[in-house]
């Protein structure tokens, strides 16, 4: 072979070479890539596990009006006081005044109320809507009432001042007994319908919103009958820690007093 002819052999060789081992670089480096991948994922996965195993307590806002944990008290009103609910449903359970904007609950909080009564009539245990939505100029004339016949000072402590009402924002609902019995009174917690609801109604999102020995943090006395929708994420991780209030939850002020 010419010495010419031998040196564009070993140039094409070593090109071959070169060529075939860049090849296999460039390909034998994606499965590096894809094996960083993997090693990235499950840790990644972990990660994402431990936030959902940590409640999320800043998912919902707790100040606007249309949030299923907004928090209304005697500190905190809606706001804006006149608000009204867009997507106020009837739910299609028994009601104490049939077919009346008072029987009115949100669209979630009915469908879940439709569930619970369900559940519950399974249990022979036979409940009413007796007051759901209230609106603003509605507990307005309510509170004017109290005023006009007791006062101020005793209107404050039988009745909600307009736009401090949780019935204005269609979460809440005010349940009885079919029978009858107890209406919108202490001993409702006695009966087989309210010891139902106290232990039941967490799994269906409601809450016994004033509970008895919190009224100094709620502002209201032991109403068995009162139940606000919060939704299952909040009730049930209500239920696990023990926490019976809102404003303990979430350590927010509230109380008695205006
Ligand atoms: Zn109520």
């Amino acid at each position: 072979m010419p010495p010419m002819k031998r040196f564009v052999t070993i140039v094409g060789v070593v090109a071959i070479v070169l060529a075939v081992t860049w090849f296999w670089l460039g390909h034998s480096k994606a499965p590096t890539t894809q094996q960083t991948a993997t090693t990235t994922s499950p840790s990644s996965q972990q990660t994402s596990t431990k936030t959902t195993a940590t409640f999320n307590k800043t998912r919902y806002s707790l100040t606007q009006p249309t949030s299923i944990w907004v928090i209304v008290n005697k500190q905190h009103p809606l706001q804006p006081k006149t608000y009204v609910p867009s997507d106020l449903v009837l739910p299609d359970v028994t009601q104490r005044v049939p077919g009346t904007t008072e029987m009115k609950l949100r669209k979630a909080a009915a469908v879940a109320l439709e569930k619970m009564f369900a559940a519950a009539a399974k249990q022979n245990i036979n409940l009413l809507v007796s007051t759901a939505y209230r609106g603003y100029s509605y507990q307005a004339t309510l509170y004017n009432g109290y005023v006009a016949r007791q006062g101020k000072a005793v209107a404050d402590t039988q009745s909600a001042r307009p736009g401090y009402s949780e019935h204005q924002t269609g979460w809440a609902v005010d349940i009885r007994a079919q029978s009858g019995k107890c209406p919108v009174e202490q001993c409702f917690g006695n009966l087989p319908e309210g010891k139902w609801l106290a232990a039941n109604a967490y799994k269906y999102g409601f809450l016994l919103r004033y509970p008895e020995g919190k009224q100094k943090i709620t502002g209201y006395e032991y109403e068995p009958w009162h139940f606000r929708y919060i939704g299952t994420y909040l009730s049930k991780e209500m239920h696990r820690t023990g926490t019976e209030t809102m404003e303990e939850f979430f350590d927010v002020s509230g109380g008695t007093s205006y």
